[in-house]
């Protein structure tokens, strides 16, 4: 037992934390998420408190991007490929995700989870089978763009809803019947708006998972912990200036993790993409680590490589990242 001390310190801060989540709930039914306080992230209930997207204000709610491209129809109305620009900025994704809602109301909830500083919205879409409710199912989170300078991170976030929703092919519509995707694809809409690592703070959000000096974060872990998911996947980039810098998955929270990673590597592999499986130990104000070390919510980093201006290597870092998203659902349906 290598951890004795840290395991029963993490024992009881869970227990701690469920049971601030619960008192919270039931104190404030009409508390908005950005109100609640970081500790009381893993609650027991689902997040019904949240906004809805049914209950914005209308002048908020704005139009849907433009369709120019072809839709793919399964069971349900056609959706159309998610929007292509290369800074992937909320302007440009939220009107294509807010009006999945629209277009397949029993299959795709979303959630408003709080305003930013910077007057944006951090937008959630919870996407099961109609009819299915996502605490029958495996539940599979999916973070992407805590650093507003890695737009692939988006662009894969969006592909994957897309083709959770409408792909074909036998083996993913089987995951999708089995599992209950919870993913945010801009984290840090105010970074993400104007292509900046950062917050309208200037805090690194990806440091600051436990610490909570950002809305982004408290928001976040709230809705997350109130999932309870039984995996969480944040999705990276390496800058072109990151000394370390080879596509990677890196599990943290145990052997679901860790077995995860590898799954991704091979599934990212098939498609021709290198991608390293990895476990580390370490800084824990890093989501994936926040996540699997102190709550043991197995987690996984996945890194991909940004390179504005080299030719392919946008397509390929999707391409990675949507990979290793199929194999995390594949990892993340079994029971
Ligand atoms: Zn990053």
């Amino acid at each position: 037992m290598p951890f004795p001390s840290f395991r029963r310190a993490a024992l009881w801060r869970g227990f701690f934390w469920c049971g601030a989540g619960l008192l919270s709930v039931l104190a404030a039914p009409e508390v908005r998420a950005q109100q609640l306080s970081p500790l009381s992230a893993p609650a027991l209930e689902p997040p019904a408190l949240l906004e809805t997207e049914d209950d914005a204000p209308a002048s908020l709610v704005r139009r849907p991007a433009r369709i120019s491209r072809p839709a793919l129809t399964v069971r349900g109305v056609p959706i159309s490929a998610p929007p292509d620009g290369f800074y992937q900025t909320p302007e440009e994704i939220e009107p294509w995700l807010l009006n999945l809602s629209r277009l397949r109301p029993s299959q795709v909830k979303t959630r408003i989870l709080g305003a930013t500083l910077g007057g944006n919205r951090i937008v959630a879409l919870e996407i099961a089978p109609s009819g299915v409710s996502p605490w029958k199912l495996r539940r599979l989170a999916v973070l992407c763009r805590q650093h507003g300078n890695e737009p692939e991170s988006s662009a894969s976030g969006a592909r994957f809803i897309r083709e959770f929703l409408t792909s074909t092919d036998p083996k993913k519509r089987a995951i999708a019947q089995k599992t209950a995707l919870l993913i945010v694809p801009i984290a840090n809409p105010d970074g993400a708006a104007v292509y900046r690592r950062r917050t309208e703070e200037n805090i690194d959000m990806n440091r600051d998972w436990g610490p909570f000096r950002t809305q982004e974060t408290r928001v976040l872990a709230n809705w997350l912990g109130a999932w309870k998911p039984h995996l969480i996947v944040d999705v990276h980039q390496w800058l072109p200036k990151d000394r370390q810098n080879a596509p990677m998955a890196e599990a943290s929270g145990g052997a679901l993790a860790r077995r995860t990673a590898k799954r991704m590597a091979q599934n990212s592999a098939r498609r021709g993409y290198a991608l390293s499986a990895r476990s580390r130990w370490g800084l824990d104000t890093l989501s994936h680590r926040f996540w699997g070390q102190r709550l043991k919510i197995p987690a996984i980093l996945l890194e991909t490589r940004h390179r504005p201006g080299v030719a392919g290597a946008r397509e390929a870092a999707i391409g990675t990242s949507l990979a290793a998203l199929w194999g995390a659902a594949e990892m993340v349906s079994r029971k």
